[in-house]
């Protein structure tokens, strides 16, 4: 392969240098389980509290509100099957767990909320989907309907992986404040790529994951407001102050931290670039190719993500023809891929299954050029161009007479 263009950054990123380098040495000579008591396992043990430290700054939380877990799905899984048990720490009359039956998300979650919620239905809970509009954005308004007295929690996704939409988490917030319903927000997407305090916008429960925003994969967090208490979700050691059992992955948060640090630090100016580069991506698609579409919010979006629907196109067939080119895009989520299922985000946001089927997600980074983003899009055109020319559908709908092979 003569060349390799990674647009795929919403699936994973590359461990950036100097996170990669921060974690050599408690993989080499700091190697000891941060639990025991000599002067080895300090050296680990304060580097936990140090990423720890870093991590919560970059959220506005509180050290102790930070828990790392092996990635967003534990997270993820974590909030919604423990969310149920969720009591506030103020002294009051609780009321008994088994009360609180219902739970509030989204029809657009990550599998990692949608197949737990699932999960959690069968085990007798009750799950309210809330839907979203024609671009990806979840109505505040169903949200309230939905809400009842035995609603244990309200988990709506901070920005999603697929169409990119951010949705309105400060209203949310407020929402579930008033009513007094913990806020759980999947913010893997959104955390280090845009500013988030989950004070201000009165998040209870967040969910980040570190390999998308390059640092190594299998380390995550849950962040958990401290006004509330909620059991563990793996038992076994006292690790992570007994709510999160198993030796910490050292070098993982000690990159994942180091790459958080990186992030923050150049967040405004990364938003800037990949916003700009985006923008003339969408541009450049929806001019030079006829019967495209953007999914998502033009605007309110993240910086590096664009999703199109290539009408008459097969979004499979076109990924296979990118990644002959060494162009690395996606047609959904990673996890999707492999099934023909059409994405049950573009299906949430109303597309029929035939466009949908067309779908194309580019996600940029902070090393994406604009000479890739030349390449890509020229390779898009061609390949878009080839892929019609043989559709029976496409030919139809242009009246013009199939060209031979
Ligand atoms: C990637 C992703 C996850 C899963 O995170 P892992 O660390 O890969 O387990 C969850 N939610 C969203 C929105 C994601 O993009």
């Amino acid at each position: 392969m003569s060349q390799q263009i990674y647009l795929d950054h919403a699936a994973t990123t590359p461990v950036a240098a100097q996170a990669l380098e921060a974690m050599i040495p408690y993989c080499r000579k700091l190697y000891g389980n941060p639990s025991s008591s000599y002067a080895l396992a300090q050296d680990s043990r304060q580097a936990v509290e140090e990423a720890r430290d870093v991590i919560a700054g970059a959220i506005g939380a509180k050290s102790h509100e930070i828990y790392f877990t092996a990635g967003g799905t534990e997270s993820d899984n974590w909030a919604v099957k423990m969310s149920v048990f969720m009591q506030k720490q103020d002294g009051e009359a609780k009321p008994n767990a088994s009360e609180k039956k219902h739970l509030i998300t989204t029809k657009i979650e990550h599998h990692a909320i949608l197949h737990a919620c699932e999960w959690m239905e069968q085990q007798g809970y009750e799950v309210t989907y809330l839907p979203v509009d024609e671009q990806g954005v979840v109505s505040v308004r169903r949200l309230k309907e939905a809400i009842r007295p035995d609603t244990a929690c309200i988990s709506i996704m901070y920005a999603n992986n697929e169409v990119g939409t951010i949705q309105p988490i400060r209203e949310i917030g407020a929402i579930a404040a008033e009513h007094g319903i913990p806020f759980h927000t999947d913010a893997v997407q959104a955390f280090c790529q845009i500013p988030i305090d989950v004070k201000e916008q009165k998040i209870s429960l967040l969910s980040a994951s570190s390999h998308k925003c390059y640092g190594p994969k299998g380390v995550g967090f849950l962040y958990i407001d401290e006004q509330y208490g909620m059991p563990p979700f793996m038992h076994g050691g006292a690790q992570e102050r007994q709510m999160r059992a198993g030796t910490e992955n050292v070098p993982g948060i000690v990159g994942f931290a180091k790459a958080v640090a990186i992030c923050q630090e150049n967040m405004e100016e990364r938003m800037q670039r990949e916003r700009a580069l985006r923008d003339y991506l969408i541009r450049r698609i929806l001019t030079e190719i006829p019967y495209v579409r953007l999914n998502g919010y033009a605007k309110n979006r993240l910086p590096g993500n664009a999703n199109f629907c290539f009408q008459f196109v097969e979004g499979e067939h076109l990924l296979v023809l990118l990644d002959m080119d060494g162009i690395c895009a996606s047609a959904g989520s990673a996890c999707t891929t492999g099934s023909s299922e059409p994405s049950h985000v573009l299906t949430a946001m109303g597309l029929p299954r035939d466009l949908a089927n067309g779908a194309l997600r580019l996600t940029l980074g902070a090393h994406t050029t604009k000479d890739e983003i030349d390449v890509t899009v020229e390779a898009i055109k061609r390949h878009v161009e080839q892929l019609r020319s043989t559709s029976s559908w496409y030919l139809e709908f242009t009246g013009e007479q199939p060209k031979c092979m």
